[in-house]
């Protein structure tokens, strides 16, 4: 739909990076309209993991993921609705952080749920990470979500031990299916952040943890289809003008300017929008949603923060999802629950699973990103994970 479309104004976020001096290398491949965990939904190509190049780099950020895993540049963005910085950073063994909802001003952002939707980097370490973000984050007026708050200095939480922080391992998230190497790589690291002297609680429990997957695919394709309204060929991107009317244009257009994936979630959100379905669908996902919240609060009374996997699985081979959304859509039972929550999350290297990276996630609540990255930092500090690179 947007092939060969040229943005006419720059992005907050880039804005802010071209004013601190960057040197853009390049634009990167992606799912397109950011739907997907495997950049098999690309509107051009896949794009292969660096560590096997017969398996995908995640998505829906995989060129983000890849380039930077792959050494082609020193950082990249995302976007993440419902993991897709931080599953392809797990998947390409680098670093990927969502922000806090609102953290980061989404203004040139092109729009997939703008309930979820928020932008971060992807980086090498953990330092990357707090020096990309010292940049990006901050209040924009032209994003009626960006949250008025002061920025800190992130580089202030790099700090490399646990003293006197609280975590929790929240049970629900060792899910059925979940690989032997990524639960051993989990429970490895949690051992680890113990002798890094926080105290850890193994028990805590978020029991509407696997209501979050359903709830985010009614809320998910509702917005989005709502927001690919305005690719009706007459503004700006692909316009089929073929029939005889505006109104057959509009359907040529939409029919051929749009993948698979992306027509399969306009109708899934069309449906649970319509009359009569609406509070059978939507309205109850967002109660759901209300509740996913309250047990991350809860939690966050006791715990600084939480650790989880990422990614119940390491990278999968390419075409071996691509038959069964479903498959697919179960890549992100980790990473979901953080958007639905509006939370901020990291992912960051913590082994391999049959030569494969693993990516630790930290979770904290809203706006304290200080505490994920100092738990990530005294962890990448104590491991050697992240200096490890594809041999290509
Ligand atoms: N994989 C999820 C989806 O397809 C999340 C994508 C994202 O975070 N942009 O919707």
């Amino acid at each position: 739909m947007l092939e060969n479309f040229l943005p006419p104004y720059q992005a907050h976020v880039t804005e802010c990076l071209l004013d601190a001096g960057l040197v853009m290398v390049g634009k990167l491949n992606m799912d397109e309209f950011a739907m997907g965990s495997s950049t098999e939904n690309s509107a051009f190509y896949p794009t292969r993991n660096p560590w096997d190049l017969d398996r995908v780099p995640g998505g829906s950020s995989g060129g983000s993921a890849a380039a930077v895993g792959a050494n082609e540049c020193i950082y990249a963005l995302g976007s993440d609705t419902g993991g897709s910085i931080r599953q392809p950073a797990a998947l390409c063994g680098v670093v990927g952080f969502k922000p806090t909802y609102g953290r980061v001003s989404r203004f040139g952002l092109v729009a997939f749920a703008s309930s979820l939707d928020q932008i971060g980097p992807l980086t090498k370490d953990v330092t990357d990470c707090a020096l990309v973000m010292n940049v990006i984050a901050g209040h924009d007026s032209r994003d009626s979500t960006s949250a008025p708050l002061d920025v800190p200095d992130y580089t202030q939480s790099l700090i490399p031990d646990l003293k006197g922080s609280r975590i929790g391992v929240p049970q629900e998230y060792f899910v059925e299916g979940m690989d032997d190497g990524v639960r051993a790589s989990i429970e490895a690291a949690v051992n680890k952040l113990e002798e890094l002297g926080a105290e850890v609680d193994r028990e805590v429990s978020l029991p509407s943890t696997g209501y979050a997957l359903a709830c985010y695919y009614i809320i998910a394709p509702s917005e989005a289809m709502a927001n690919l309204a305005r690719y009706d060929g007459v503004k700006y991107g692909y316009s089929d003008r073929r029939g005889d009317t505006m109104w057959q244009n509009m359907e040529l257009t939409r029919q051929h300017g749009f993948g698979d994936e992306v027509k399969r979630r306009i109708m899934l959100g069309t449906y649970a929008l319509s009359a009569g379905y609406y509070d059978a669908y939507y309205l109850k996902a967002q109660k759901v949603r209300t509740l996913i919240r309250r047990e991350f609060d809860a939690a966050f009374q006791k715990c600084d923060a939480l650790v989880t996997a990422v990614s119940p699985t390491p990278a999968f081979k390419l075409g071996e999802k691509t038959a069964d959304p479903l498959q697919m859509y179960l890549s992100d039972v980790c990473t979901i629950p953080v958007n639905i929550a509006g939370i901020p999350a990291i992912s960051v290297p913590c082994g391999f699973a049959d030569g494969l990276p693993v990516g630790l996630h930290i979770m904290a609540k809203p706006f304290d990103e200080p505490t994920i990255l100092r738990v990530a930092y005294a962890y990448e500090q104590a491991t050697e994970w992240h200096k490890a690179r594809p041999n290509l």
